[in-house]
Parts: C-alpha cells; sequence; structure tokens
C-alpha cells in the first residue's frame, strides 16, 4: 500500500484554517511546532492538534549553529507537557541538516528527524530515519500526485510546507494558497494510498 504523510511547521495561527480542512477528509498530518514561540502570531492552544502528530522543532527556531541538545531536549519536555503527547519526531529548523543536529535529535530521544525538498519525485521510504527527507513542498505537490499514482513502484510521497504559506504571508509560490489547498487536498483523497503521521509511518 502506497503512504502520504502531509507535516507543517512553525505552529502559527494558520494551523487552525489547515486543521479544519484536514478535517473534512479526516488526513492526519504532523506538525513540528517551537515551544518559545508564543504570542499573537503563534497557536495559543495545542488542543487543535489533537487528532495529529506533534513534533519538535526547537524552542525558539535558531539557525543549526546555535542549535544545542538542551534546546531539542526542553522543546521536547515542554511540547509534551502542553500536548501530552508522546513527541517522538524533529524536523530541523530552517531545515539546515548536520550530522551534529541529527545526534542531538537522537539523544533527545527523538526517533526520526526530518530534513526538507523543495521538488523531487523521490517515493522510496527513507533510508536515513534522521534525514528524513520529504518528496517535496506541498505547492509541488500537486504535480508530483501525478507521478505518485502512475508508479508502480512508490511508496512513500512525504509533502511538508507551512500553514502561513497558504495564507499568503512570505509565500515560495503565490498560487500556492488556500485554494490551491483545497484542491491539493480533494485530488490526495482520492489518491489509493494510506494516510499517516510520520510517527506512524515508523511503527509500520
Ligand atoms: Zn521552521
Amino acid at each position: 500500500m502506497k503512504i502520504i504523510t502531509l507535516s507543517f511547521d512553525d505552529g502559527t495561527i494558520h494551523d487552525a484554517q489547515l486543521i479544519d480542512m484536514l478535517k473534512t477528509y479526516r488526513m492526519p498530518a504532523t506538525f513540528f511546532l517551537n515551544s518559545g514561540r508564543r504570542g499573537n502570531e503563534y497557536m495559543s492552544s495545542y488542543t487543535p492538534y489533537a487528532a495529529h502528530e506533534i513534533g519538535s522543532h526547537s524552542i525558539n527556531h535558531p539557525h543549526i549553529s546555535d542549535l544545542t541538545l538542551q534546546e531539542v531536549r526542553d522543546d521536547k519536555f515542554s511540547l509534551e507537557q502542553m500536548s501530552g503527547q508522546d513527541v517522538v519526531g524533529f524536523a530541523y529548523p530552517f531545515g539546515e541538516y548536520s550530522e551534529e543536529a541529527a545526534d542531538m535529535a537522537q539523544e533527545s530521544g527523538m526517533r526520526y528527524a526530518r530534513t526538507v525538498a523543495w521538488n523531487t519525485t523521490n517515493f522510496d521510504m527513507p533510508k536515513d530515519r534522521f534525514a528524513w527527507q520529504p518528496t517535496c513542498h506541498y505547492s509541488h505537490a500537486l504535480k508530483a500526485l501525478r507521478e505518485f499514482n502512475r508508479s508502480r513502484t512508490a511508496q512513500l510521497f512525504s509533502i511538508w510546507g507551512h500553514s502561513y504559506e497558504m495564507a499568503g504571508i512570505k509565500p515560495y509560490d503565490k498560487k500556492a494558497n488556500w485554494e490551491y489547498m483545497y484542491e491539493l487536498l480533494l485530488e490526495l483523497s482520492m489518491a489509493d494510498a494510506l494516510f499517516l503521521t510520520h510517527a506512524d509511518v515508523l511503527c509500520l
């Protein structure tokens, strides 16, 4: 069975609308949150994420050179306290990967760590679960979906992005707005695939 995963970073208030849309299709997703980022721009409650996986994205979203083991550990702890979920996944802030950061994720008790990829059609399972590269950014996913549907060897279609991009704030692609997202989710819902969180993929 083919698998589709969806993950979204940064926990801004636009996640609320995205979660509503995901609910329509009963699609689970993974949301990578920064426990230290609070205030008007960010989700004030983690309750809306209850049907989804919560992952760590570090406390304050530093660049990789400033990331510390303490920051990853404390973020995991805070997110678990605030959400009541086990946090087993990490997404590198800014998608910046390093072996040191992968070690930090592992030492903090994470079971996987996600990087970023913009526009690939790689549908393989992750070879290194601490360098889990998604297939593509959501703005390229509609196009990649056709290939995923056609392929007989595709295993995993892993899509990532930010809900604030859909809301038009710092968009990577101006056309990848809410309307695009509705279309993407509708098309995805018709794919012959199982929707899982990142953590669930590792439990298979
Ligand atoms: Zn981020």
